[in-house]
């Protein structure tokens, strides 16, 4: 898949006036709420600031700035430097130290941070402002040679990687020598010495791959890192990830500058990141992982594995203060309540000791499981931090899934030993086989394979692998790495950290225990223990907690839409309907014929020559359909129940293959050639155009003859035994007010007629509506409405129709289309509001201008899609009907929708 590497063509605009705001002790310019100019960091950091946190002071390059810097063709907007250079002195003031001096410098990080938290994905640079003599000042300063190198070094390869775009090996390679010359294995243990020759080292590895020196001029060090970020904002994985995410109508990244503070000074140092509460259970506990004498990055790129921040206070002692871990312990608590009290929701941040003394580095509202985001809601509204309606509106509705996802089987679990426990990082169960790349991960599973990702670490490169794959295994790395923090995001599974799985990538293998696994062999994995084991063990429904329960009431006191299911067996309904449902929007009955007998008397119809043979062969399809009827008016009892009369093509239904055209043929005991020339004669050029739908029952009205009296017969079959059956019948696929009236009097006819030949004289009120499916149905609805009792949006239809799109091949292109920005999202999933929501909301207009109380629904598969169910709501849909798993999801998502 090509990936677009620029952004939209040069124009000539004009730099914004403000660009740069400071946050300090001095001046705080930004606020929390703007956050779409300042981005989420950015904002934060001035809120935090303005609220009294200790947060070392900085300032924000605004996005504004990244939005001119790709209008003007990759250019820093005019004027940006000048008030960097304004607020650089600001901060000067406020530190009392010089950026650039060659005594105790003044360092700063330079950090991304767009509206939409996009973790990892973009490029930050540390110790900015140091060079070959500032570093002999720092030394001075802090007295710690060791740390002022350590400091340089880490800059000279961030910088070389980041700015001027050196392979990071080039880097690994030279400080494996230096480890290798001092005979040690941690980068902790090489000597202030040999940190002096790694940065020489560096150095040279820049010039070489860079073709130019490393800046020692600071401010130049300044701008270029600026730039670099900017620059990050449309690096392939960066653009990927906002794909996925959906993340559409930002104006780019804004650059965080900020007073560095050091978590590696000594053992009296340390760096964590945690959320306050558990963003796994959403459980009011925090939850969070810290190292002793390290920087940030060190904790988050799952290097080296960190503590729990619950054993700080028992574990963390330095030379020169006993109880530093219990205090620390205690800020943090004080800071959670702070915090919660403050932005009133669960914060993901980032902390930094340096000397003892606390910092706040960011802040941010945690991602967190769709369990967590129910729980941490409910929780919250007891807690009287946030009320009901702010709970309903705050969890992403899609996320729901998650709780609805099977686990494995506690039986079949017992029964195997797990080869090995990593971290719990994120919920589920899933299992696959092993790919080791990101891209043999997505190339595997477009294949159709299940494949777990099995990586070391990994890395934002790897965002398409991990989305793709069913589940995440890495063998380093704590519960707040990129993996875990990003698989957790999606409601993907994931086990990280798992040390004794060794991963030969080369040879595509895994090694636990004496054990080795490949390309071929399955393992499972539980993100919810961190167990894995080999093979593939059963997974079993969830079971939905009693914050669940809350969520649905509350989410169900605010919707104005119904919410129905498109089922078409007793177990899929009575599952929508304990999920919810409030009635079946969408029964096909055509998944009715294709098992054993069935597909026989099928073909048979199919194969008929004249009405009489065709008549015989629908009598015996008559009582399949009726039993089916009984049962799923049986489980949806006193709920109405949408049955759509058949409507795929019926070449659909028979084989196409010599053998199985043989095997047809001695069933239906007709010669081999006859089922041949009849699978000819059923070819269509253009398939999901022909025969098929209402068109179906115009030139075979037999077919529904047999329908609808099954129909009938069922729903008094269940009156008999005091079932409260309300079928209603749809017509699908009509184009024409003809088609529909026609179809109409014969079902009704044949309704009339079963009644008779019943001789049940109760009440049988059977609605007959139509599907909305061809553009020129929604074009002529007003016509259309005189002979419907009710419209159904078949929006799949719709989609390709509108489009010109054909809904089962659009993978071949729609990628492309999605990556060059000609399409948002792919329009098969979520609604095209703009040019499909035209008819839709035509076709509710039209229709109902005819007749008022007209009911209308959806129930193609933007049923159970958030937006397109925020859209429905708006253009005054009466319901939506979707898959049974997706009904507490529309069901939330409606009552967003009401509530926006
Ligand atoms: C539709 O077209 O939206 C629909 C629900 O019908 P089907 O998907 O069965 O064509
Ligand atoms: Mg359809």
């Amino acid at each position: 898949m090509a990936t677009k590497t620029t952004k939209k063509t040069t124009t000539k605009s004009k730099s914004p006036t403000k660009m740069v705001y400071y946050f300090g002790k001095i001046k705080t310019d930004g606020n929390a709420k703007q956050k779409l100019l300042l981005g989420g960091k950015g904002a934060n950091l001035a809120d935090m600031t303005s609220i009294g946190l200790p947060v070392p002071a900085g300032f924000t390059c605004t996005t504004e700035c990244c939005d001119q810097y790709y209008k003007q063709g990759r250019k820093l907007p005019a004027g940006l430097m000048d008030q960097v250079h304004a607020a650089v002195k600001t901060l000067e003031k406020e530190n009392g130290k010089e950026f650039g001096s060659n005594t105790d410098p003044l360092l700063v990080s330079v950090r991304s941070g767009a509206a939409q938290s996009m973790p990892g994905m973009m490029d930050t640079v540390l110790n900015l402002g140091l060079n070959d003599e500032s570093v002999v000042g720092l030394a001075n300063a802090t007295g710690n040679e060791r740390f002022a190198y350590d400091a340089y070094r880490r800059l000279l390869n961030m910088y070389g990687d980041v700015v001027m775009g050196v392979d990071h090996h080039a880097f690994e390679a030279e400080f494996d020598k230096i480890k290798k010359s001092q005979g040690v294995k941690l980068d902790t243990d090489v000597d202030a010495a040999g940190l002096i020759k790694l940065c020489d080292a560096y150095k040279n590895v820049i010039k070489k791959h860079a073709g130019m020196p490393f800046p020692q001029d600071a401010m130049k060090q300044l701008e270029l890192g600026i730039t670099a970020v900017f620059k990050s904002w449309m690096v392939p994985r960066a653009i990927r990830y906002r794909q996925i995410n959906e993340m559409i109508g930002l104006l780019g990244t804004a650059v965080n500058v900020q007073t560095m503070v050091y978590g590696n000074m000594g053992d009296d140092c340390g760096t964590g990141v945690a959320f306050t509460r558990n963003p796994s259970t959403g459980e009011n506990k925090f939850y969070g992982e810290f190292l002793v004498n390290a920087q940030g990055e060190d904790v988050v790129a799952g290097i080296r594995t960190p503590q729990p921040c619950e054993e700080m206070a028992k574990t963390w002692k330095s030379k020169s203060d006993k109880n530093i871990g219990k205090k620390i312990h205690a800020e943090l608590m004080n800071i959670k309540k702070v915090l919660e009290k403050h932005y009133k929701d669960v914060q993901d941040i980032e902390f930094t000791i340096e000397k003892g003394k606390f910092y706040m580095l960011q802040t941010r509202n945690g991602k967190r499981t769709g369990a967590a985001a129910v729980k941490i809601a409910c929780d919250m509204v007891k807690e009287k931090l946030i009320d009901e309606k702010t709970a309903v509106k705050r969890i992403p509705a899609g996320d729901l899934t998650q709780l609805l996802l099977p686990s494995f089987d506690p039986k079949a679990k017992a029964r195997a030993t797990p080869l090995v426990v990593g971290l719990p990082a994120s919920p589920g169960a899933a299992f696959g086989k092993l790919a080791f790349t990101a891209e043999e991960a997505v190339e595997r599973t477009h294949a159709g394979e299940k494949v777990l990702l099995v990586r070391k670490e990994t890395s934002p490169e790897d965002v398409d692998g991990m989305h793709s794959a069913a589940g995440i295994l890495t063998s380093t790395g704590g519960m707040t790495s990129h993996a875990a923090v990003v698989a957790r995001g999606w409601g993907k599974c994931c086990v990280a950290g798992a040390g004794a799985v060794h991963i030969d990538e080369k040879k595509k293998k895994i090694t636990v225990n004496g054990k080795t696994y490949g390309t071929k062999d399955v393992l499972s994995i539980d993100g919810s223990t961190g167990e894995v084991f080999a093979g593939e063990i059963g997974r079993i429904e969830p079971k939905l907690s009693g914050d669940f329960a809350t969520v649905m009431k509350w989410a169900d006191k605010y919707r104005k839409l119904k919410v129905r299911t498109n089922a078409d067996s007793p177990a899929d309904a009575k599952r929508a309907r304990d999920f919810g449902a409030e009635g079946i929007g969408l029964c096909r009955t055509e998944h009715m014929f294709f098992e054993g007998e069935r597909i026989t008397a099928m073909r048979e119809m199919i194969l008929a020559e004249n009405v009489g043979d065709r008549e015989a062969a629908l009598k015996k399809l008559l009582p399949y359909q009726r039993k089916d009827f009984i049962g799923i008016f049986t489980a949806m009892k006193g709920l109405p129940v949408t049955v759509r009369l058949l409507d795929p093509p019926l070449h659909e239904f028979l084989p196409h293959d010599a053998k199985g055209q043989a095997e047809v043929a001695k069933v239906l005991k007709v010669s081999p050639a006859k089922v041949k020339s009849r699978v000819a004669a059923l070819h269509e050029a253009n398939p999901m155009l022909g025969h098929r739908g209402c068109r179906l029952s115009i030139t075979y009205p037999e077919i529904l003859t047999m329908q609808v009296t099954a129909i009938v017969e069922a729903a008094i079959a269940c009156k008999a035994k005091k079932i409260d059956a309300i079928p209603e019948i749809m017509i699908p696929l009509v184009g024409t007010k003809k088609e529909l009236s026609i179809l109409r009097a014969k079902a009704e006819q044949t309704i009339a007629d079963v009644k008779a030949a019943k001789k049940f004289k109760g009440k049988l009120d059977i609605t007959i509506g139509t599907m909305i499916e061809i553009p020129r149905a929604a074009l002529t609805a007003d016509l259309i409405a005189q002979d419907a009792d009710f419209f159904s949006f078949g929006t799949n239809d719709l989609t390709q129709m509108t489009f010109g799109y054909s809904r089962d091949d659009v993978n071949s292109f729609l990628p492309d289309y999605i990556n060059h920005e000609i399409l948002e999202k792919d329009p098969f999933q979520s609604l095209d509001t703009t040019g499909v929501g035209q008819l839709v909301a035509m076709g509710v207009d039209k229709g109902r201008q005819t007749k008022p109380k007209l009911k209308v629904g959806i129930c193609g598969e933007h049923g159970g899609d958030p937006a397109s169910i925020r859209f429905c709501h708006t253009v005054g849909l009466d319901y939506v009907s979707c898959s049974p798993f997706r009904v507490p999801i529309a069901r939330l998502a409606a009552a967003q929708a009401a509530l926006v």
